[in-house]
């Protein structure tokens, strides 16, 4: 039988990538087109890694296996990053491991901490650094380290969180990014001999458009993967391709803060909070905003100032503060009016809350009676994007209208959709409503790095080997992502486990195979979610959220 060997571009969209094909950029992708089939493949919703990608490990939609973003919901409080213990349904490996085929896992979003598999897994953003556990089976950590040196806890991301990445540059950050990536292709075309499936995430693409204001880096990124498909072709010719990616990708205009808006419409209300209520921390931040606005850059000095002034204001007696921090508070630039409110949300009195960006919307009062309900709708639907004059979301809806399964009740009441506007969403309250920069151009810090691009729903997929059809160039049937992991099964003569919510790409079949091999359906297994397996300590777990927030992925 086959190897069946799937690349992931993640983020890739026919729109970046047509006008690269034109100018025959592409021509490892283009010849894989040419001789096999091609389309869109639509992402599940919200359109974002995470939830896609548990998506195709699982062949499920959220509402089963339990992943709605990067960060778990909670109404009311910050919520914690999300990693692959809570997923509560079993990888698609199971099924194929059972058969006795094995499986090679490689740079997938949230598959740390890896679990186990007859096979391999390498995960995919994120990893925390120097953990034990990096990789499955462990030992395979030392034999990569030996070959290919120690990239597997030195992804790129890690820099950008250093002051070095800032000074570094986008051609700088593109190459260790490259390299990073081909180490990886490296690693997995090496393991690819013992294995009958293969998963493997391009990263880079979605990275650099999150991060990069230059559409040339990203253009060279869809080149560099191109060339990486090339080495796959050239290694492995005669196997079974699909080519696809998790989501599409846009440029975004701007950057619109959700409850500002909820705010701005009355449905959302605010505690007030007295001066002397402020942390420390935020009197510091105070002082930033203060002292940015008065031109002076975030260096040691800065930090000095700001050091000495705090700790002369908590010397002083109370009365004494109080008025330093009114006078400092009529200095402050207007933004700071905001930043007082901070986490100060009137939940009692509020109707509608975000505290995720992805699209959930928490509904406060849940008991209102369909009219009320229809009249939110309404108002929420007529919330402008600023940047394009049309609504902001394409559509709002009950959670139960999108996704089904007994982890629904995981998630926040609504799901609006924004993804196809020019903007995203931020759910802070310590910046107006609708601008072009995010806090840290702000700080100016980031240079070249800002949050430039966005998804949208619709992505790719590209067939292409002996069993696939072949469409000589014509544009093939519209899929959804959770096709992808059915079509994988039966292309290794597998079983469909019921639970899964996808049907199999018949269209992107040769009709000879769909001929000779008929589809069978299997009932799916008990999964125990694992626990206390993750290595990902508090520390880590600020870490992702921190480099989240970098890639523009949460606020
Ligand atoms: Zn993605």
């Amino acid at each position: 039988m086959r190897k069946t060997i799937v690349i992931g571009i993640d983020g890739a969209c026919w729109e970046y990538i047509k006008p690269l094909l034109e100018e025959d950029k592409l021509p490892n992708i283009k010849r894989m087109m040419d001789s096999g089939s091609y389309g869109i493949l639509e992402s599940v919703l919200p359109p974002i890694s995470p939830v896609a990608w548990s998506s195709v490990i699982t062949g499920t939609n959220a509402g089963k296996h339990g992943i709605f973003g990067w960060k778990k919901p909670k109404r009311n409080e910050s919520s914690e990053a999300v990693d692959s213990t809570m997923r509560k349904v079993a990888p698609f490996w199971k099924y194929l491991n059972e058969e006795g085929l094995r499986v090679g896992i490689f740079n997938i979003p949230l598959t740390y901490p890896p679990e186990d598999i007859d096979g391999y897994i390498v995960p995919g953003f994120e990893v925390p650094a120097n953990c034990k556990d990096a990789v499955y089976p462990q030992d395979l950590s030392a034999i990569v380290k030996k070959k290919y040196g120690d990239f597997l806890n030195n992804l790129p991301l890690d820099l950008l969180l250093s002051q070095k990445a800032i000074e570094m540059g986008v051609e700088s950050y593109f190459q260790k990014y490259c390299f990073s990536e081909e180490m990886r292709t490296h690693l997995a075309l090496d393991l690819a001999p013992e294995c009958d499936v293969i998963l493997f995430n391009y990263m880079i693409t979605d990275h650099l458009n999150h991060q990069v204001r230059d559409f040339d880096a990203i253009t060279r990124a869809y080149r560099f993967v191109d060339e990486m498909v090339g080495t796959w072709l050239k290694r492995f010719p005669d196997e079974n391709y699909i080519l696809m990616s998790d989501h599409g990708s846009t440029r975004i205009k701007g950057i619109v803060n959700l409850n500002q808006l909820f705010f701005n419409e009355g449905l959302l209300q605010l505690r007030k909070r007295q001066i002397d209520s402020l942390s420390k921390d935020e009197v510091n931040k105070m002082l930033h905003l203060i002292l940015h606005n008065r031109g002076l850059r975030p260096n040691i000095l800065e930090k000095v100032v700001r050091r000495i002034y705090l700790l002369y204001l908590y010397l002083i007696s109370e009365k004494h503060r109080v008025n330093r921090l009114r006078k400092l508070r009529q200095a402050a630039p207007k933004e700071v009016n905001c930043f007082l409110y901070l986490d100060k949300i009137d939940y009692e009195k509020t109707i509608v809350h975000v505290n995720t960006d992805d699209g959930f919307i928490f509904l406060n009062k849940q008991e209102m009676n369909e009219k009320r309900y229809n009249q939110l709708v309404q108002k929420l639907m007529s919330i402008k994007d600023p940047f394009s004059g049309d609504p902001l979301f394409s559509f709002i809806r009950k959670k139960e209208a999108f996704f089904k399964g007994n982890q629904v009740k995981l998630a926040p009441e609504l799901y609006g959709h924004f993804w196809e506007s020019t903007c995203f969403i931020k759910t802070s309250l310590n910046f107006s409503a609708f601008k072009l920069e995010t806090p840290y151009r702000q700080t100016g810090l980031y240079r070249d790095f800002d949050t430039c691009g966005s998804h949208q729903r619709d992505g790719i997929y590209i067939v292409f080997g002996p069993d696939l059809k072949k469409s000589s160039g014509k544009k093939g049937k519209r899929y959804s992502l959770l096709d992808v992991t059915p079509t994988v099964l039966y292309l290794q003569k597998v079983g469909i486990p019921e639970n899964f919510d996808g049907k199999i790409m018949r269209d992107a079949l040769a009709p000879e195979y769909v001929r000779c091999n008929s589809v069978e359906y299997i009932t799916s297994v008990d999964y125990a979610p694992r626990a206390g397996k993750s290595e990902i300590k508090f520390d880590d777990k600020q870490r992702i959220i921190e480099k989240l927030k970098i890639l523009g992925y949460i606020d």
